[in-house]
């Protein structure tokens, strides 16, 4: 039987690698991440995940979980939203980048259940919430299909699926883009974060990623019903959202 192959960046890899190789980029670039994340957006990230939230037409009570959430940006944000009566989940295969979000939402004064789990296998019951989101993780997961399929099923009736992640960027953009993704993040990240590798699969694992149609797509597929997004700095990054009707 052949062994099943998919994207590590530009490499095609083993299926079964892909997610240690992924595991050992973000342990080693947790505690130097969201220096480099405000570093290499020039802190625009913090606005795309204030939009994502703006569009998750989230209230007071919802329950909301984070997939892929990393250091708690996006929890952070949907905590205040959902206030006293609501819940925010935030989730992450990764034990190191889950730490540093715990200790940082501490540091706010924001206690919320901390799960570790793969987006591609979630331990929680159908129709549990009102919101799921994922930024900057799905490009990282294995199996997508089965990662949208999972955030589907979790999601109530009338509940909304938000997607932040890189995309594909306005054409006449992209020499210029392509220089700086491939010629200043990994200089950037090796003076930062000590690590050029994982700045160089930051880049390349963006030019793989579905574009912006076919992520739509993917998400219609999934079961999503009325998709729509929203491009980001002449998309850079797009918003995708979807519904469980
Ligand atoms: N959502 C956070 C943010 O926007 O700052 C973190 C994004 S970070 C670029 C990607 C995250 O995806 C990492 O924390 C990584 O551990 C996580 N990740 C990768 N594969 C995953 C998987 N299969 N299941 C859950 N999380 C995963």
């Amino acid at each position: 039987m052949t062994e099943k192959s998919t994207d590590f960046g530009y490499q095609r890899i083993p299926e079964d690698d892909k997610s240690r190789r992924v595991g050992d980029v973000f342990k080693g670039v947790a505690s130097r991440y969201d220096l480099m994340n405000d570093l290499m957006s020039a802190g625009l990230h913090r606005l795309w995940k204030r939009y994502a939230v703006a569009q998750s037409l989230v209230g007071s009570g919802s329950r909301v979980l984070d997939v892929a959430g990393g250091t708690g940006d996006l929890a952070r944000l949907f905590a205040h939203r959902v206030g006293a009566h609501g819940q925010v989940i935030l989730t992450d295969v990764n034990a190191s980048m889950l730490a540093i979000g715990r200790d940082r939402l501490l540091d706010d004064g924001l206690v919320m259940p901390i799960v570790r789990c793969d987006g591609e296998k979630l331990p929680f019951p159908v129709e549990h919430f009102d919101c799921v989101c994922v930024a900057f993780g799905l490009r990282n997961m294995t199996r997508k299909e089965a990662a949208l399929a999972e955030m589907h099923r979790v999601l109530k009736a009338g509940g909304r699926l938000l997607v932040l992640e890189f995309s594909r960027v306005w054409r006449p953009l992209a020499p210029l883009y392509d220089a700086y993704s491939f010629q200043v993040l990994p200089r950037l990240g090796k003076l930062v974060a000590n690590d050029a590798e994982a700045y160089r699969y930051l880049a390349e694992s963006i030019r793989v990623h579905p574009d912006q149609e076919q992520l739509k797509q993917m998400m219609e597929d999934a079961g999503f019903e009325r998709v729509d997004y929203f491009n980001l700095a002449a998309g850079v990054v797009a918003l995708h959202r979807g519904y469980r009707l």
